[in-house]
């Protein structure tokens, strides 16, 4: 029977941020994407515009329960997690069962379909890193008991569990480690330090630094990492990661208020608020393994980025 795609491409965590980016880019390539969310942090607002889109089904669920999709898969994003510090520490619990139970469940599924699978894990698997900046051997330095260990530890055992399925089952993995990215489909209240001071800049309302501002973090462009994505899923196949993708441009918070309040014309005034605790203070990926691999390095600057997203929040916001 012929079929007007090409391949079917699972999502789990779709509707998030990032899944919703990818979606388009993976529909507008020809591919049947099956979007696979339970809106804990998405939103149904960021996939409305696919619903027409014969080549697009949403299915609302847990990564947490078993997963039983009848089509034929041959590729698998596991997106899957609340990214935000604010929203993976309101019930931690969970947030580290997301992770853990939620790759084991991918693994056995891309396993019995045979697909290849693609797994987002983060900068935070080097928790406040003690190497700068960050290369793909460094081991990392995170508190394994501290409030951020639920996101942190869950990611550092689902690449754990990525690792072993391969070695043990062959399994066809793909792990990427993100650093900080922005972009439209961010929710105004997900609680990341670029949607919180855009949002607040453009209410004219207080931009909120947590310590000093001094602490550094990458920012890279949404289109820019969903590159990095494809690329990383279209790579040799005996090259599974893991390997960091973001922009290696490091800049301060201060420096990031000041770029925000300068773009949007705001008066806003910076206030100072405590440093949430294990706070990483510096962090900025070496990406020669993206780039000696599949030919990846980020192309928009910070302020070509921040334009674009401010350009949104405006409409949004409205
Ligand atoms: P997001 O919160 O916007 O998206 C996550 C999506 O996963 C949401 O749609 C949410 O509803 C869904 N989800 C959460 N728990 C789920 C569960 N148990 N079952 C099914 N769906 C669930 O975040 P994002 O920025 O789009 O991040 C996507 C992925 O990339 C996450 O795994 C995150 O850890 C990783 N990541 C993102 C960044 C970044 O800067 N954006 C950095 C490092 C890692
Ligand atoms: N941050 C801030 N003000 C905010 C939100 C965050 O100064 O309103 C700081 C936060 O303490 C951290 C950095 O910005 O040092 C990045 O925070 P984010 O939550 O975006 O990501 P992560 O800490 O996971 O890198």
């Amino acid at each position: 029977m012929s079929s007007n795609y090409t391949k079917t491409i699972l999502i789990t965590g779709g509707a998030g941020f990032l899944g919703s980016h990818l979606t388009k880019k993976l529909l507008n390539e020809g591919s049947k994407v099956i979007c696979l969310d339970n809106l804990e942090t998405g939103s149904l607002d960021n996939i409305k515009s696919f619903k027409e889109n014969s080549n697009f089904s949403f299915i609302n669920k847990d990564v947490t329960s078993k997963i039983d999709i009848k089509d034929d898969v041959h590729e698998i994003y596991n997106l899957a997690c609340p990214a935000s510090p604010i929203s993976y520490q309101k019930n931690p619990v969970k947030t580290n069962k997301t992770s853990v139970l939620g790759i084991l469940n991918l693994l056995d599924f891309a396993l019995a379909k045979d697909a290849k699978i693609f797994h987002a894990s983060t900068s935070e698997v080097y928790g406040n890193p003690t190497m700068h900046p960050q290369k793909e051997s460094y081991w990392g330095n995170v508190n394994p008991i501290g409030p951020r260990a639920c996101y942190d530890e869950g990611k550092r055992c689902a690449e754990t569990f990525c690792f072993d399925y391969r070695r043990q089952y062959n399994s066809k993995i793909k792990v990427v480690r993100i650093f900080n990215t922005y972009g439209p489909n961010m929710q105004a209240n997900d609680g990341r330090v670029v949607s919180n001071f855009i949002v607040q800049a453009l209410n004219n309302e207080p931009i909120t630094i947590y310590g000093t501002g001094s602490q550094t973090r990458s920012f890279c462009y949404v289109d820019d990492l969903i590159n990095a994505f494809t690329g990383m899923m279209s790579s040799r196949d005996d090259f599974y990661g893991p390997v960091n993708i973001g922009n290696p441009v490091e800049f301060t918070m201060l420096e990031l208020a000041e770029l925000v309040l300068s773009i949007t014309n705001s008066s806003s005034q910076l206030v100072f608020n405590p440093l949430p605790q294990d706070d990483p203070e510096q962090r900025r990926p070496d990406i020669s393994l993206a780039k000696s691999e599949f030919n990846w390095e980020p192309q928009v600057s910070l302020e070509e980025g921040l334009i674009k997203t401010i350009d949104y929040f405006k409409k949004h916001l409205r």
